[in-house]
């Protein structure tokens, strides 16, 4: 029987529920993150834990919610499900949310529920050739919501974009913001390379991910520039390489935008050299990146 974590408790899978007044549930208003464990060769490990559970403390600080629950113990209590469950690599799902109380907009009196699962999870968008799509939705704006949390809210506007592509031949969504530059993915951040250097959007209007700060880590160690600049449409169509970014698509590369081929078509050399790092790094394989891992 699969385990969870609930408010402070290991709980059967079915034993996991919530009332349906969960005011969250109505309203959006609660927080999570995504995180990977991955098999190494010391056995299974979490890869940027802290920095996640920093940014779920953070998201929920926006929120006002205060959580029940420090980053150590919601750290200590990762482990222990990863150990609980034999999980040697997996997704895990750490989630915090108004519960039922007042049904009134603002959760003054309700209380907080926090929960974390872990789910077997391979691949998120699918392998070869990805084919994008400019979204008719504009990006979440940064005087409508503090887009730097990660905000469960947020993401009808990644879902409603998502559903534009349905039963087309796309595989992933790009959202433009307010001004017509490119944000972000429904899911990741995005990436391209233009003459040897790698330019990602800055963190004006999107989730600025903690694969992202991996990527310009991993340029910086191998001698690659990587810059922040507003990147409009035009520069996707004549990037040399582009990749998405995130904990679920890792770093994934997409071919086309629009029906546009972006470079010659193929996966560029410094997209497969991204790769090729980051999963060495996310499986212990590098030893000065050893620092983001958490061993179970
Ligand atoms: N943008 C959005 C909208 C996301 O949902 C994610 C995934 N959390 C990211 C970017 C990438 O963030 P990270 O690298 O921290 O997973």
């Amino acid at each position: 029987m699969q385990t969870l974590w609930h408010n402070g408790r290991f709980v059967d899978w079915e034993q996991a529920n919530t009332h349906v007044l969960t005011h969250g549930l109505h309203y959006g208003a609660g927080v999570f993150e995504g995180i990977r464990a991955y098999p190494t060769d010391q056995g299974s490990a979490i890869f940027r834990l802290d920095d996640h559970f920093k940014r779920f403390a953070y998201s929920a600080s926006v929120l006002k919610m205060t959580l029940p629950y420090s980053t150590a113990e919601l750290i200590d209590a990762t482990c222990e499900l990863c150990r609980r469950g034999q999980i040697t690599s997996g997704y895990i799902r750490p989630v915090a949310f108004y519960g039922a109380g007042t049904l009134g907009v603002h959760p003054k009196k309700n209380p907080v529920d926090v929960a974390i699962a872990i789910l077997p999870w391979g691949k998120y968008l699918p392998a070869g050739k990805l084919a994008v799509k400019t979204s008719n939705y504009i990006r979440i704006h940064p005087r409508s919501t503090i887009t730097d949390a990660k905000i469960s809210g947020h993401y009808v506007n990644s879902i409603l974009a998502l559903q534009e592509i349905d039963s087309t031949d796309y595989h992933e969504i790009l959202l433009l913001d307010a001004n017509g530059n490119v944000a972000e993915s429904s899911s990741s951040n995005i990436f391209i390379v233009k003459d040897n250097v790698l330019f990602t959007p800055p963190a004006e209007t999107i989730l600025p991910g903690i694969t992202r700060k991996t990527v310009f880590t991993i340029a910086e160690k191998n001698k690659l520039t990587a810059k922040e600049k507003l990147l409009t449409l035009d520069d996707i169509y004549s990037a040399d390489e582009a990749f998405f970014c995130g904990t679920a698509v890792e770093i994934t590369p997409f071919h086309s935008l629009d029906d546009k081929s972006i470079g010659n078509g193929e996966t560029g050399p410094i997209t497969n050299q991204m790769i090729s790092i980051y999963q060495d790094m996310v499986h212990g394989k590098l030893p000065e990146f050893k620092n983001y891992l958490t061993y179970v």
